[in-house]
């Protein structure tokens, strides 16, 4: 294992992690700290965990190879196909690892944070099915841009509460469930979305999403004779699809790793959410890590087309893996997200998430060799996107010829 690019024993990756938090939320943090590891390995753990993913979640699944697109971009590529999970992404594998582990803890409160609303609603759905009472925070802009998912939320019996402070968005959401944490230390576990906050929520996090990679290596195995990709693309938000999806090929070399970051109307148009290009290192909810932030530390408003991309931050374990040459970022405006949606769409009939259309958008910028074998994570589908879609039906899409 080449230690780089692992967490160590003291919560770090590299020069980043940590657990930077308020006094208040120490005796929490650190309960989860001590006893994380131990209950996720637990027997009893795994055979729910699993049976939740197998029969719940309908894992394992599918990793498609893309016909159309092969042949588009010259070289193989598969699509692990995280959007058929129940609830639509990635997000509800996390969510099931969560419920499972705050139960073990006696917990009897859930809050989450959303931006895409994805999270909120797979926080939601593991809360109905458990029975548990389930707060979730949203900035106001998002539960306007994101309604469906919303809609859905109030069905299942959450709560939503609209953060309206910032840019009122996923970082602003993020504020209003720490300081709800806060002021509800004992009874509360608070379920991140993503492998950012403090330690351990990012190697927790990313732990729950490792399944993504777990099965690409057999179902490689199987249809490939040989268990690793030469390339993984994912979008990074915060970073859990793309920790799940390239978890068990860190210390695989011969595994190129490539991020799509969100570079909104351009990264010079100061409109945009491409951390690792325009950040620099400090801290953000609870962890050592690349944000967007003004000279004396305040943090930039980001933007991105899509909700669930619109972050200053990233987590530190990416931070990491950039800052070590590990993975190589691309950023991508929101208009080649949404040619590379339609790309995908009319090629092979998947219409995917707003963030996902950036990882695609990434097919037009890396020379692939013929025999390359690509895997793209499909992190969710569209439907609650579908009303900006619409609104460039008829632009004329033809990504290939850009
Ligand atoms: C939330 C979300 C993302 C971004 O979050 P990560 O933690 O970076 O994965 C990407 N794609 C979809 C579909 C999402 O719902």
């Amino acid at each position: 294992m080449n230690e780089t690019y692992h967490i160590n024993e003291s919560g770090y990756y590299g020069a980043f992690g940590g657990a930077f938090i308020p006094e208040m939320l120490y005796a929490n943090v650190e309960r989860l700290r001590s006893q994380y590891l131990e209950i996720i390995a637990k027997e009893s753990f795994q055979e729910q965990f699993t049976e939740l993913l197998i029969d719940y979640v309908g894992r394992p699944s599918p990793l498609y190879l893309a016909h159309k697109l092969s042949k588009k971009y010259g070289a193989k590529i598969y699509l692990k196909r995280e959007d058929l999970n129940h609830t639509g992404a990635h997000k509800i594998n996390n969510t099931i690892g969560q419920i499972l582990l705050a139960k073990e803890l006696g917990k009897k409160r859930i809050i989450a944070e959303t931006g895409a609303g994805q999270h909120g609603v797979a926080t939601a759905t593991v809360c109905a099915l458990m029975g548990i009472e389930c707060i979730v925070y949203m900035g106001s802009v998002d539960i306007e841009r994101q309604a469906p998912n919303v809609s859905r939320m109030k069905m299942l019996g959450a709560e939503v509460r609209p953060a309206e402070s910032g840019s009122k968005t996923l970082k602003d959401a993020t504020n209003e469930a720490i300081r709800d944490w806060i002021n509800n230390p004992v009874d509360t576990h608070y379920i991140i979305g993503s492998v950012v906050g403090p330690h351990p929520y990012p190697d927790m996090v990313a732990l729950f999403q490792s399944v993504i990679s777990e099965e690409m290596k057999w179902q490689l195995q199987e249809k490939e004779g040989r268990d690793y990709p030469d390339y993984i693309l994912a979008c990074v938000g915060g970073g859990s699809n793309a920790a799940g999806s390239f978890y068990h090929y860190l210390d695989e070399l011969r595994t190129k790793l490539y991020l799509a970051e969100a570079a909104g109307k351009g990264i010079d148009s100061g409109h945009s959410a491409a951390t690792s290009i325009l950040g620099s290192e400090g801290i953000i909810h609870g962890s050592r890590t690349m944000l967007m932030q003004t000279p004396d530390g305040q943090i930039i408003e980001p933007y991105s087309i899509s909700a669930g991309l619109d972050y200053p931050g990233i987590g530190p374990m990416h931070a990491n893996l950039i800052k070590q040459g590990r993975a190589k970022v691309i950023p991508v405006t929101d208009i080649e997200a949404i040619d590379a949606a339609f790309d995908l769409t009319r090629e092979e009939g998947i219409i995917p998430a707003l963030e996902t259309a950036h990882a695609f958008h990434m097919l037009n910028k890396i020379d692939f060799r013929k025999e390359d074998i690509v895997v793209v994570n499909v992190s969710g589908r569209g439907d609650k996107d579908l009303s900006t879609y619409i609104k460039y039906l008829n632009r004329p899409h033809n990504v290939s010829d850009e």
